[in-house]
């Protein structure tokens, strides 16, 4: 049986806040592209266990499963910091656009000048997202009044 959809989605917009929710949800996925440059680069934004920092990865390489090098940490008190046993340079573009993202996104800041993407599951619990809302929310029904 397919879920039943609404017939009209009333528009809403993706606001500093959503961006914040999605990304801090523990299990956040997305790609963000640069609108000067087109450059790409998909990060990971894990958070173990209740009581860990988030950790941030990017993808590095083919298998878009498992290539994600660790990249920096976004500490409780909202600070990151990029990790020192990363793999990848401070100084490295994904490391530098990781930084500029979850700093900006922290901050309550719009993302200026970049689309970003999530991967179609929901940024708490990794469920395939369905309904309208939540595709645009990358976050599922109930797992938006989770967090
Ligand atoms: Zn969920």
């Amino acid at each position: 049986m397919v879920d039943e959809l609404p017939l009209q989605v009333p528009p809403s917009q993706v606001t500093p806040a959503n961006l914040q929710q999605f990304m801090l949800a523990g299990n956040s996925t997305f790609t963000v592209r640069s609108g000067n440059t087109g450059t790409r680069f998909t990060f990971k934004i894990r958070k173990p266990k209740p009581e860990s920092p988030h950790f941030v990865s990017v993808l590095s390489g083919s298998d878009n499963e498992n290539a994600y090098q660790f990249v920096g940490t976004i500490f409780a008190n909202g600070t990151y910091s990029h990790g020192t046993r990363s793999k990848v340079s401070p100084e490295a573009p994904s490391a530098k656009a990781a930084r500029w993202i979850v700093e900006r996104v922290i901050a309550g800041r719009e993302l200026t000048n970049c689309e970003l993407w999530h991967e179609g599951r929901c940024g708490r619990c990794g469920r395939k997202l369905t309904v309208p809302e939540s595709i645009e929310s990358g976050l599922g029904p109930e797992c938006i009044t989770r967090i």
